[in-house]
C-alpha cells in the first residue's frame, strides 16, 4: 500500500518507470493512492517549490488534490487531479518524475477566521505576519519556501472574516484546522 510516508521507496522499486501508455485514463487505470488529504479542511490552489528544484512537494497545488493512479495493462504510474477552473471540471495527469523526491510535508492550506479570533490565532500558533497583513505577499505565481518554514501568502478581508492560506507541516495544519472549527 502506498501512503505519504514511502511513496519514495514505492517510486525507487517501482519495476515500470518510462514507458508510453496508449490506454485510456480512468477506464484502463486504478487508483492506488490519494494526495489528499482531507484531515485539515480546506484545500489550498497555491504553488510552491523550494529554491533548487531538487523536491516535488506533494502539498503543493495541484498535486495536493491529485490520486495515483496505475494502469493496469501496461503498469504506467500518473497523478490524475481535476481542474475546475471554467464550465466544466476536466481531469488531467502529470506523469511521474522518477529522479526526484517526493516531499510529504509542508502542504498548503486555506484558512479562514472571524476577526476577533485572530490575536487569540497569533498567540496560540504564532504567524506574527497576521500583525501586517499588508505585507503579506499575495496570491499570485509560483512561492519559492524554505521547507522548514511556515509562511503565510494571499491575505484577503471581507467583512468580518479574514481569509489567507498557511504553508506548514501536516500536524500544524490539522491544529489549524480544530481552531478554525471551535
Ligand atoms: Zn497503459
Amino acid at each position: 500500500m502506498v501512503t505519504l510516508e514511502n511513496i519514495n521507496d514505492f517510486f525507487n522499486e517501482y519495476p515500470i518507470k518510462d514507458i508510453n501508455c496508449s490506454h485510456v485514463i480512468l477506464r484502463d487505470y486504478e487508483k492506488i493512492f490519494d494526495v489528499f488529504d482531507n484531515s485539515f479542511g480546506y484545500l489550498s490552489y497555491l504553488e510552491f517549490k523550494s529554491n533548487d528544484d531538487s523536491e516535488i512537494f506533494l502539498g503543493s497545488y495541484p498535486l495536493n488534490g491529485a490520486e495515483l493512479w496505475k494502469c493496469k495493462n501496461c503498469g504506467k504510474l500518473q497523478f490524475f487531479y481535476t481542474e475546475s477552473v471554467g464550465h466544466f471540471p476536466t481531469t488531467l495527469s502529470i506523469d511521474v518524475n522518477f529522479s526526484k523526491t517526493y516531499q510529504s510535508n509542508p502542504f498548503a492550506k486555506s484558512v479562514t477566521l472571524n476577526k476577533e479570533k485572530v490575536s487569540y490565532f497569533i498567540d496560540t500558533f504564532g504567524f506574527d505576519e497576521l500583525k501586517n497583513p499588508e505585507k503579506i505577499e499575495g496570491f499570485n505565481g509560483i512561492k519559492i519556501i524554505d521547507k522548514e518554514d511556515k509562511c503565510i501568502f494571499g491575505y484577503s478581508d471581507y467583512q468580518d472574516k479574514i481569509t489567507f492560506n498557511i504553508i506548514a507541516d501536516r500536524k500544524i495544519l490539522r491544529k489549524i484546522f480544530e481552531f478554525e472549527k471551535s
